[in-house]
């Protein structure tokens, strides 16, 4: 049950619940962390079945956008919503301008995004009522897909651990298991491809399937189960999260794992056995990132060159990472959450905590209008 003790131990700012039974609107926003800036972090659309579900799940996701945001180097703070509906019938225009009104009621201390169940299109609705909104299509001056984005930066996550590993930053030659050919894994294939990496992959998507062999032409296909067997230097999970689990980690050939899903390890202590196993384990919540950085640039005006230069950095802060991982001794997944804190702290020690419309203002797209005002 949600009670302010969670709210006091796990560190959340403020939690909105938002209702309009015009349309039927529930949704609540969680803003977790708001030192180094406004908290940004997409809406989820999901059939939660109940309230304590939707709630305990906007409070993991939101927290999760704090750190992600910190280690990645934005000025940024950790936020999250959750729209509780059907996607497949709950969806409506009024629902996403609605929802658009009472994100702006916040007055930019939360900004949003796609994330499951949310399109372009949704967002779009919510660009109608309110500035605070990343994710809008090209045509309105915002970044359009970021899986292109997000594909690089795992990318450059994998070249850092081959670095680690084996003393070279270049693929060439590598034998990668890609689980998932979805939107972010294509990119990501036809980057190893064309950088001289052997990929073998799976999905269960046809379609997916097709497009992926189009883009990685001597990608070889295997089945849904064996990608975990597949004898690779490299395993990267692009499709679901908690891959990493204790039915497949002695099944598990490579000496790297690392991938755009979220949440790899089903449990913390996956880490620690890969660890022992001397797998390395790419920092995912960094290297997934490119994404949210590149929706982020939106408010100063987006541009590839930016996007690109910023996604590329996520080279070093993996090394860094793995270099704290070494010098303290610890698995590479509470390295990653000591370099976010360490720089949350410093920051909160100088400025103090993120108050408000001020620095909320600053964040507002240089002379872009909502929808309705255009
Ligand atoms: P997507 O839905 O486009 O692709 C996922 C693919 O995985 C689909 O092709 C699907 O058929 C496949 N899949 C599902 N279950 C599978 C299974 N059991 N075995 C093999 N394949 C399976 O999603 P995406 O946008 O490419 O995102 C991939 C992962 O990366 C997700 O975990 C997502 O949360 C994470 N992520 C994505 C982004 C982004 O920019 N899109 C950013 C950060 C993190």
């Amino acid at each position: 049950m949600f009670d302010f003790e969670t709210l006091y131990s796990e560190g959340h700012e403020e939690v909105v619940f938002f209702s309009d039974p015009s349309c039927n609107l529930k949704a609540i926003v969680a803003i977790h962390d708001t030192t180094l800036g406004p908290a940004l972090g997409g809406t989820r659309m999901w059939p939660y079945a109940s309230m304590d579900e939707a709630v305990t799940d906007v409070l993991r996701l939101s927290k999760g956008m704090t750190y992600k945001n910190a280690v990645s180097g934005l000025n940024l703070g950790g936020g999250k919503a959750v729209i509780i509906g059907d996607p497949q019938k709950d969806k409506s225009e009024a629902l996403f301008r609605s929802y658009g009104k009472f994100i702006e009621s916040l007055n930019g201390r939360y900004i949003t995004a796609e994330d499951v169940n949310i399109g372009v299109e949704d967002i779009e609705h919510m660009f109608t009522e309110t500035n605070y909104v990343t994710g809008v299509s090209q045509t309105h001056g915002g970044s359009g897909n970021p899986s292109p984005y997000t594909a690089r930066g795992v990318f450059r996550g994998i070249e850092a651990s081959c670095t680690q590993v084996f003393g070279e930053r270049s693929v060439k030659d590598k034998v990668v298991a890609l689980q998932g050919a979805g939107s972010v894994g294509r990119y990501l294939g036809e980057l190893l491809y064309k950088s001289g990496a052997k990929v073998f992959f799976t999905d269960i998507n046809k379609k997916n399937i097709e497009l992926f062999k189009e883009m990685v032409p001597n990608a070889e296909l295997v089945g849904v189960d064996d990608i975990y067997d597949v004898d690779c230097d490299i395993y990267a999970p692009c499709a679901l999260g908690a891959t990493v689990n204790d039915n497949t980690i002695e099944r598990l050939k490579c000496k790297i794992v690392a991938g755009a899903a979220n949440n790899q390890l089903a449990e913390k202590r996956h880490g620690d056995i890969l660890k022992e196993k001397g797998v390395l384990y790419a920092p995912d919540y960094l290297i997934n990132a490119g994404g949210v950085m590149n929706v982020s640039i939106e408010f100063e005006g987006w541009s590839d060159t930016k996007a690109t230069r910023m996604v590329d950095t996520i080279y070093d802060t993996t090394m860094k990472i793995f270099q704290i991982s070494e010098e303290q001794n610890i698995p590479v997944y509470k390295a990653t959450d000591v370099l976010a804190e360490s720089r949350l702290t410093s920051i909160k020690n100088i400025q103090g905590k993120y108050l408000g419309s001020n620095q909320a203002k600053n964040h507002r797209f240089p002379g872009r209008k909502t929808l309705a005002e255009q």
